[in-house]
């Protein structure tokens, strides 16, 4: 049954897990019989500061309930000291949830370097670290489970964030290749673009809707897909909010092919552009075009009309 679903003996790590999702995330764990670490830098929002208040508050709330758990104040740039504070007092890692992140919200005119660098750093390069720091260990014991973090502001855009986009599409590639590699290890990767209650969202939603999005409702989500049993799921993207939980997944449209002679040109390609845009009969890629067999298929045709 899936309520019962447990994580006896294993060690999830949770990063960011000082508010938030993360704070959601390592309190079920802990509840579920996981030993958790609560990795959390404590800083504020933008990327400021560091504190070890935030992850020992949630360490003390799992150990209150019962639970087992260890901090690390860490920043995920050093992903080497969370994952070996994991094995120094637990012994493994079974599980690890890339979820810390800041924002660094500013319209692309006013962007500075250091908005964009440290955004990537804490996104993309602290998500790699923990994970490139898990997988020797994960390979070894041919087990492991990975939820990376992206957003419906890298999946479609959103003002402001160009600097935060680009890091979450980041995790969905990085996600999508641990995933293909980690499979023969039974390594499952996923990435969830979540929506829910925090720090981050407080300014900039109003209250009522806030109210409806605990992050809590996020939790049976990461939950299956860190499960041992439950899921073969891997390399798949999922939304979920409020109480939505749902898979997202490429489409391919039917495609232009022309014959790759010199008649292709953009004259010629123009003429196809309904083809290249034609949704009427989609696939669903996991892998790039069969160039292949399209380029074997394009040889039949005769020249391009110009
Ligand atoms: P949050 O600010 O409450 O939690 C993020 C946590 O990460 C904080 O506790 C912070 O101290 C920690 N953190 C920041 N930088 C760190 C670092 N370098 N090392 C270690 N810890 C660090 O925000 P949240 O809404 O719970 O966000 C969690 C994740 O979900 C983030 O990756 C965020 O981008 C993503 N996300 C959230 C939403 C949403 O609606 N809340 C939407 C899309 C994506």
């Amino acid at each position: 049954m899936a309520e019962n679903l447990r994580w006896d003996g294993q060690t999830v790590v949770v990063t960011g897990a000082g508010g938030g999702l993360g704070r959601a995330y390592a309190v079920f764990f802990g509840s579920r019989g996981a030993n958790v670490v609560v990795n959390d830098l404590g800083g504020g929002m933008k990327g400021e500061g560091a504190s070890g208040k935030a992850a020992d508050a949630v360490v003390d709330e799992i150990k209150a309930a019962g639970g087992k758990a260890v901090a690390n104040y860490d920043s995920v740039e050093n992903g080497e000291a969370i994952i070996e504070t994991a094995i120094k007092n637990f012994g493994r890692i079974d599980v690890l949830i890339n979820n810390a992140g800041i924002l660094r919200d500013i319209s692309f005119k006013n962007l500075k370097d250091e908005d964009w660098d440290l955004i990537m750093k804490v996104h993309v390069r602290g998500s790699y670290k923990c994970a490139r720091a898990a997988w020797p260990h994960f390979r070894k014991q041919k087990y492991g489970r990975v939820i990376n973090t992206a957003s419906a502001a890298g999946l479609f855009g959103s003002f402001g964030q160009t600097n935060y986009s680009a890091a979450k599409l980041a995790l969905v590639g990085f996600t999508e290749t641990l995933a293909k590699e980690g499979l023969k290890y039974n390594i499952l990767a996923n990435v969830i673009a979540p929506i829910a209650a925090s720090r981050m969202t407080e300014t900039v939603m109003p209250p009522d809707v806030l109210a409806a999005l605990k992050p809590d409702w996020v939790v049976p989500l990461v939950a299956v897909l860190v499960h041992k049993d439950n899921t073969e799921e891997t390399g798949s993207i999922f939304e979920a909010g409020g109480g939505h939980v749902a898979k997202l997944r490429w489409e391919r449209a039917k495609g232009a092919l022309l014959k790759a002679d010199s008649s292709l040109t953009p004259g010629s390609l123009l003429k196809k552009w309904k083809d290249v845009s034609d949704f009427s009969e989609p696939s669903h890629p996991t892998g790039p075009a069969n160039f292949m067999e399209l380029l074997e298929a394009a040889q039949e045709l005769p020249s391009n009309p110009s």
